[in-house]
């Protein structure tokens, strides 16, 4: 067999080439919003005349468009800029235990409409997939009228494999389910299936506090437990089989409270908003309410709980922070409300202990985009193919 001539080899590269650079100035104006070109090719490193033509490009695919006010960062003329289309959408699905939520999401991160099904008790796998194709059929006829979908994403509160299967979620009672596949048949699109919490921590490096930060360590609370997601280089840690990041079930206290992993003492059972809400005698609160009743509470026994909870957490996070050395710890959702609550007392805990000098400087941040990072995290799952490869996977217009 003889050798590939030296013309096909630069042939191909170039082609790879051109494909990754394609890659990078959709990825920017996706996570960036509207760029002028001479900004384009600043982030990228690439001359005016390439990212002309890598512009002209995705226009022609119908992945940007022209914006007339793409923001300068100076004053004067607005120059002409370039944005993600968002017509070119992907749906965010989320599973609950009480509900099925399904947003209409569009390149470059904007929620175009959200429908919500309350349910009275955690859904069966079957029962997810016709909830979620109901909800889908009532957004079709405005989907097909003004949009061109790539897929779907979706986020379940769980261990969920790289091939979509949910090995176990206890919040829902799903284990070894083959969710992506089963909503692919129900939906007739592609799926992709993830944690909650590493599309979460996705999403936030993308477009929240993460955003130009290579290290971050994100972890998120709620009723249905703590979820955690590292960002390396850029890059969610999967770990074997993409099961990293289950930071909740971490054991901090050994005999403590029974987990439903079946340990004691993990994080999420002796860190649980239920003990809050018992003593608030609430059954239940968004982060909103939450962050308002705690703000003002009064009640030692509260108070003293916040108190032991925060302590806890800090503890955590100062094995955490030891482990991986992130430059910022981003808190999601329940544990935004205790970081607010209690700024000070966590991040002096998690300031002071950790042994390696580049952990004094870590962050402790909240994350920055509250509910809506639930509705926009999943479609990122669907955007993944799109944003690496966008001539091969340019929906048809
Ligand atoms: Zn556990």
């Amino acid at each position: 067999m003889s050798p590939p001539s030296p013309q096909t080899v630069g042939r191909t590269t170039n082609e790879e080439v051109r494909q990754q650079n394609l890659s990078a100035v959709l990825q920017l104006v996706h996570t960036d919003g509207a760029q002028s070109r001479s900004a384009i090719g600043t982030a990228t490193g690439l001359n005016r005349s390439t990212v002309t033509g890598l512009v002209t490009e995705l226009i022609d695919l119908g992945l940007a468009r022209e914006t007339s006010a793409a923001p300068t960062g100076r004053a004067g003329r607005p120059s002409l800029g370039v944005a993600a289309d968002d017509a070119v959408v992907a749906l965010s699905v989320r599973a609950e235990p009480d509900a099925v939520t399904v947003s209409l999401v569009g390149l470059g991160g904007s929620v175009h409409s959200r429908v919500r099904h309350d349910l009275a008790g955690a859904p069966s796998p079957r029962r997810f997939a016709q909830n979620t194709a109901a909800l889908v059929d009532g957004m079709r006829a405005d989907i097909d009228r003004h949009y061109r979908l790539v897929g779907a994403g979706l986020a379940v509160p769980g261990l969920v494999d790289n091939a979509g299967t949910v090995m176990f979620a206890p919040p829902l009672g799903w284990k070894r389910e083959h969710i992506a596949t089963r909503v692919e048949t129900a939906l007739g699109m592609p799926v992709t299936a993830g944690n909650d919490s590493s599309v979460g921590a996705m999403a936030e490096a993308r477009f929240g506090v993460g955003r130009g930060i290579s290290n971050m360590l994100y972890m998120d609370g709620s009723l249905n437990g703590i979820g955690g997601g590292l960002i390396f280089d850029g890059t969610l840690l999967r770990g074997t089989s993409g099961f990293a990041g289950e930071l909740g079930h971490t054991v901090v206290n050994p005999g403590g409270t029974k987990c439903a992993c079946g340990r004691r003492g993990c994080l999420e059972a002796e860190l649980h908003p239920q003990r809050i809400l018992n003593l608030l005698n609430r059954r239940k609160l968004d982060e909103d309410e939450l962050d308002i009743e705690l703000g003002v509470v009064r009640d030692p026994a509260v108070i003293a709980e916040i108190t032991r909870q925060v302590d806890v957490l800090s503890i955590a996070l100062t094995n955490f922070v030891n482990a991986f050395a992130p430059e910022v710890v981003v808190l999601a959702g329940y544990l935004g409300v205790l970081l607010a609550t209690s700024r000070e007392r966590l991040s002096n805990a998690v300031r002071i202990d950790p042994v390696a000098s580049e952990s004094r400087t870590v962050r402790i941040e909240r994350a920055h985009m509250r509910s809506h990072l639930m509705q926009i995290a999943p479609a990122e799952l669907a955007f993944a193919r799109l944003l690496s490869d966008p001539v091969a996977c340019a929906p048809p217009r």
